[in-house]
């Protein structure tokens, strides 16, 4: 998307709805995840690749990790927060599906005597374009991105010039967002780059 921001500033508005076209054909989306597992870090490394094969997709772009707070509950360990640039085909309903089946092969492969133990990791639709949706499967933009300093980070750094449908530039987000603790991590071993 950020190539489609740069293209906003470049060319004449009947150029940008011909563009905005293209959009619908090749899509743009983030997801987030978190993690707060023993080794959340590790869990990065593994479900990358599981993004990497959704079908119709490319994975384009991936932010740093980053380390912050729990929000709600202080008992819990921090979450391990990124951000993934995705390129695909599928309508946004299908690509949470897919990301819903990634979400369940992790609980699985972990959590197999604790079937209601904590969440291990949460990958939701950010943005999808600039498309805008409010039902009972999805909101688009994500409902609480604007409050999130997790998602304005990791967001900020893969597409700084990000315009979010009915919200506004990242930068005014993120002058506007609650303060929270968190961190920029080091990549991991093994976390491949895109
Ligand atoms: P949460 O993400 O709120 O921690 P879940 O991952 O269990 O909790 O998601 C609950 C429901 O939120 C999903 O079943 C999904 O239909 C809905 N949902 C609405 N908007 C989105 C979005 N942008 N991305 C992911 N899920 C969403
Ligand atoms: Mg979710």
């Amino acid at each position: 998307l950020t190539e489609v921001g740069e293209r906003y500033t470049e060319h004449s508005s009947r150029e940008l709805l011909r563009w905005q076209d293209r959009l619908v054909l090749v899509d743009n989306a983030y997801g987030l995840r978190f993690f707060n597992l023993a080794d959340p870090l590790q869990q990065v490394v593994e479900v990358m690749p599981q993004l990497r094969s959704i079908h119709r997709s490319k994975l384009t772009r991936r932010s740093s990790l980053y380390r912050t707070e729990p929000v709600g509950n202080s008992n819990q360990d921090d979450f391990i927060n990124a951000m993934v640039e995705l390129h695909t085909d599928l309508e946004p309903v299908d690509l949470l599906l897919e990301l819903q089946a990634i979400e369940h092969a992790c609980y699985r492969r972990r959590d197999s005597g604790d079937k209601w133990g904590p969440r291990t990791m949460d990958l939701d639709i950010i943005l999808f374009g600039n498309r805008r949706q409010h039902d009972s499967h999805l909101i688009l933009p994500h409902a609480e991105m604007q409050n999130r300093r997790f998602v304005l980070m990791p967001l900020l750094e893969i597409a700084g010039d990000v315009y979010i449908p009915g919200l506004g530039s990242l930068s005014w987000l993120l002058e506007h967002a609650p303060q929270m603790r968190i961190e920029r991590l080091p990549d991991p071993p093994g976390l491949d780059s895109i």
